[in-house]
């Protein structure tokens, strides 16, 4: 599979469904834009469907992309226009989405009602068994509840569509439309694995500037009856002081080549092998 954009439109002929082109834009994005993507679910009963709905002047509503349960991709807009997904919104010091963003619509059926003998009704009538079911707590809500879950494929797909996109725009935020507009929209919902799409496409880039975590400090005991302790981590430094101990409680502070600069009155490297834990 090799999708690519050209002229702002997906090419795969594979994949995609050309039969959908929605009026439902404005213009161009502005210079430097779009650099986010808004992630949502349809709530509707298929992809075609939703993607023919979107597509209807009187939707006033639309998205770039829709993303079917079999992975099949709809392309309803070119990306350097808006499309009309976010509605009211804001994120961070920005209102009115849209002017930002590209709008993934994923097709998927939102929150279930429990029906008691066995099946999950969606908001419009249709019953699901439990193996398209998910449970669990919305990020804006205080108890879990029953979701529609997405497919395998789907959500392959999505990550593969943002990760495009990302190369493509330079695209840095990558949101749910339940949190830039969090009073009024519930989508993707939980079933959709949102933070872990943001750490493993975005992850990259927002910790490069973070130091490398040190190993974390504990205390261990002396096991020899005499530890050199040294200026560095090898035999080759100076001792410090007189040696360690047996049973001499210190903290470590660094490691290295099996190593272990060590503190307790003073500080200096030991041998890592000569160190056990506390009982
Ligand atoms: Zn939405």
């Amino acid at each position: 599979m090799d999708m690519k954009i050209a002229n702002h439109q997906l090419k795969d002929d594979d994949l995609l469904s050309f039969d959908f082109k929605t009026p439902n834009m404005s213009g161009k994005f502005a210079n430097g834009l779009p650099d986010t993507l808004v992630i949502h679910f349809t709530a509707g009963s298929s992809a075609e469907s939703s993607a023919r709905h979107l597509c209807k002047p009187s939707a006033k509503a639309s998205a770039h992309l829709v993303v079917g349960r079999d992975g099949k991709v709809y392309q309803l807009a070119p990306f350097n226009r808006v499309a009309w997904h976010a509605g009211r919104s804001t994120w961070k010091d920005r209102s009115g989405l849209n002017q930002y963003a590209i709008g993934i619509e994923i097709d998927n059926a939102g929150q279930l009602t429990d029906n008691g003998n066995g099946f999950y009704q969606t908001w419009f009538g249709k019953n699901l068994p439990v193996s398209e079911v998910f449970h669990g707590r919305h990020r804006n809500q205080s108890e879990p509840s029953y979701w529609h879950a997405y497919t395998e494929p789907q959500i392959a797909r999505v990550f593969e569509l943002c990760e495009l996109l990302i190369d493509h725009y330079g695209i840095t935020e990558i949101v749910g439309h339940e949190e830039i507009a969090p009073g009024r929209k519930v989508d993707p919902g939980p079933a959709f694995p949102l933070d872990k799409l943001r750490d493993q496409l975005l992850g990259d880039t927002r910790d490069q500037d973070a130091p490398a975590p040190k190993p974390a400090s504990k205390e261990v005991i002396v096991n020899a009856s005499q530890l050199n302790i040294r200026k560095g981590p090898s035999t080759s430094f100076q001792t410090v002081a007189a040696p360690l101990e047996q049973g001499t409680r210190v903290r470590t502070l660094n490691k290295e080549d099996g190593w272990v600069e060590v503190e307790y009155c003073i500080r200096g490297w030991v041998s890592g092998q000569y160190l056990k834990a506390p009982d």
